[in-house]
């Protein structure tokens, strides 16, 4: 497996909204669309476990999360025809789900409210939905547009980090975009 590349642009330059690149970083393709959205990082909080410590809810750990979270704006992001194919796939299909979820639980409530039948069409028709609601997360996660643009915030919300970027993704990231060394090795701490 080839090293992981990366390159590093400054919250800084980006919050000036001036041109990004016109490739894909993921692709290296000519972008097809350009997006403006939240880039994120992805603060290390408190494990799921910790919630069954006493006195630590998922309150807690949602307000950690809120404390620590960064959030940039990234104005005018390159997303190429595949990348765009890509994400309504995925929403597609998360839809789908949601919709099929909702479509099973419906029918579990009617049909146990007026008829007769088994339980267990009602029982299985109840989990049904709840899998397919919870199965529908997981595309709608994979298509993210952090995920997409393989873009996440710094922890010290210096920069923000693309990682295994193409080459002309790269090439077109003006010098004074590049985030500071600096910012690079407290990113990798
Ligand atoms: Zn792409």
């Amino acid at each position: 497996m080839p090293a992981e590349t990366a390159v590093d642009i400054s919250t800084t330059w980006l919050e000036k909204e001036l041109r990004l690149p016109e490739h894909c970083a993921r692709h290296g393709l000519p972008y097809a669309r350009k997006v403006t959205f939240a880039l994120k990082s992805n603060p290390r909080i408190g494990s799921r476990k910790k919630v069954l410590a006493p006195g630590y809810t998922s309150v807690d750990r949602a307000a950690e999360y809120l404390n620590q979270v960064k959030i940039v704006k990234a104005t005018g992001w390159p997303m190429c025809a595949h990348c765009i194919r890509e994400r309504a796939v995925g929403i597609t299909l998360a839809s789908v789900l949601l919709f099929l979820g909702v479509a099973a639980f419906a029918c579990a409530f009617i049909i146990g409210a007026l008829t007769d039948a088994a339980a267990g069409v009602f029982v299985g028709l109840f989990f049904g939905g709840l899998a397919l609601l919870l199965l529908s997360v997981v595309p709608f996660q994979r298509v993210s547009l952090g995920r997409l643009t393989q873009a996440h915030v710094t922890d010290d919300g210096q920069a923000v980090h693309v990682t295994n970027p193409k080459p002309e993704f790269v090439r077109e990231i003006p010098a004074a975009a590049r985030a500071s060394q600096a910012a690079d090795r407290r990113a990798g701490d």
